[in-house]
């Protein structure tokens, strides 16, 4: 869960880069960073928080040249500290060269290892330093060479954005294509992103998706595009469609917002409830539960506030605070819930205390009947290409059926989406409703890319 940007050829380049970041937040909130070259020289700011407060006037005038990358991050694999804030600037042989990545590498132990025993020091815990190490390893004579011999030992999830000294901005995704990265133009500036949403922002055009396995690199004569490898199967991650990216973005040509009233359309032709009102859980469950109320002709209301100002608390990691901590961020409209049968619709379940919670506040706030509606399938496994969930041991899908889930919730009845019924509203027309093409492996179990022995004993671990 991270978000990537990167603008090339453009007076103000950081200026421009800081502001996509902010388009970004949503995908990470523990550190955010910027590089900008200027004169064969690459500088560098980064900081643990949000955008707005990582950067002000003073550092950003620190950044100077017509070419920069930025990093929002969320970690995934590696702790939460500063030295693991990316852009990551490395030297070798070459030259300099900053490197921004989301996704996760599932063979990045193992690699380590082998780079820790061949003499390379990492200086942080994350796992994108094993792209710098294989890269200083390459005997490739060039930058696009040293990162393709590296990239085709690494196994997993990557978009990344890389820029060099002599400001070559290149832009990869890895041959599944898990996670996001699209090109715009900026006038004569080049422009790529995590997502879409970001371009409006900066009022760029966007031109196309980075293709799985695809390698763009951006310089003074324009963009060339290269082959990582000559196939690529792309499994992208449907999650990025059901919670992670922002309503206004669009993937793989779809419209987010749309996908997901569509999931909530779906979700109330297989899961009708007789009901006075349909609410959603904010923000994320709002797309979906407009849909679940037009198909359902059942009045929407804003039953649930969210406060927009608690961030992530410092108390979130204990389970006794984190039952406060829902408290902290939804509160209950009770005008709009008192004496009602209402509908709850949230895209996700993943541990159940959330639900569990909202459904205790709205029985207070008078609800007669409250049913849950999850506009996506059971989360049964984690994620090991870049979002994070918990371990399964912690999911409460991995080990309860739906009644025990309904019942843990206590809500009066709750119904997930079909996978069927998911695929059938996140794939465009032409594609069925089988899945082909994306990765569900959090619904389903179904690892497209082979995970390392850390993934595997921890899924067999799991006490489901
Ligand atoms: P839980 O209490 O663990 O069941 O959390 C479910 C809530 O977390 C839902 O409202 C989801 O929108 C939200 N959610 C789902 N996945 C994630 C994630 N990876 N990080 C943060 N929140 C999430």
């Amino acid at each position: 869960m991270c978000g990537v940007f990167g603008i090339h050829g453009h007076d103000e380049a950081a200026n421009i880069a800081y502001l996509g970041l902010h388009a970004l937040q949503h995908r990470g909130q523990e550190s955010a960073g910027l590089v900008a070259v200027d004169d064969g020289r690459l500088r560098r700011h980064a900081s643990m928080g949000l955008v707005s407060d990582a950067f002000s006037r003073d550092t950003l005038s620190r950044l100077p040249g017509s070419t920069a990358i930025g990093h929002v991050r969320y970690s995934t694999a590696g702790s939460s500290e500063l030295r693991n804030a990316q852009p990551f600037v490395f030297e070798y042989a070459g030259g300099q060269l900053a490197i921004a990545h989301n996704g996760n590498i599932v063979n990045a132990n193992e690699l380590r290892a082998e780079l820790d025993a061949s003499g390379s020091i990492f200086q942080t815990s994350s796992d994108t330093e094993v792209i710098v190490h294989l890269m200083a390893k390459a005997r490739e004579p060039d930058v696009l060479g040293k990162l393709q011999a590296a990239l085709r030992r690494v196994r997993g999830a990557y978009s990344l954005v890389c820029l060099t000294h002599d400001a070559k901005m290149i832009g990869v995704r890895d041959p599944n294509g898990f996670r996001p990265l699209v090109i715009g133009r900026l006038k004569d500036a080049f422009v790529l992103s995590s997502e879409t949403c970001s371009f409006d922002l900066v009022e760029a055009e966007f031109i196309r998706e980075v293709e799985p396995g695809e390698i763009v690199v951006i310089d003074k004569g324009g963009m060339t595009s290269h082959r990582l490898v000559d196939t690529a199967a792309p499994t992208f991650c449907v999650f990025e469609h059901v919670y992670f990216a922002r309503p206004d973005s669009f993937l793989n040509g779809r419209s987010v917002y749309r996908a997901r009233e569509q999931l909530g359309m779906r979700l109330a032709q297989e899961s009708p409830v007789a009901a006075d009102v349909v609410i959603p859980v904010p923000d994320s469950g709002v797309p979906a539960a407009i849909g679940y109320a037009n198909e359902s002709k059942i009045p929407f209301e804003m039953g649930l506030i969210r406060s927009h100002y608690v961030g992530r608390t410092f108390i979130e990691p204990q389970d006794s605070i984190r039952h406060f901590g829902v408290r902290l961020k939804l509160s209950v409209v009770r005008q709009i819930v008192d004496g009602k049968r209402v509908v709850v619709v949230d895209d996700s379940l993943v541990r159940g205390t959330t639900s569990r919670k909202i459904v205790k506040m709205l029985r207070n706030a008078g609800a007669r009947e409250v049913h849950l509606r999850i506009s996506a399938p059971p989360t049964t496994h984690p994620c090991f290409y870049g979002i994070d969930t918990p371990t399964r041991s912690e999911l409460v899908a991995a080990s309860h059926t739906i009644e025990e889930i309904g019942r843990y919730v206590t809500c009066d009845s709750i119904a997930y989406l079909s996978h069927a019924g998911m695929m059938s509203a996140i794939a465009a027309p032409e594609k069925n409703e089988t899945g082909a093409g994306y990765c569900s492996a959090c619904f389903t179990g179904k690892y497209p890319v082979a995970l390392g022995t850390s993934e595997l004993v921890q899924l067999r671990r799991a006490r489901v």
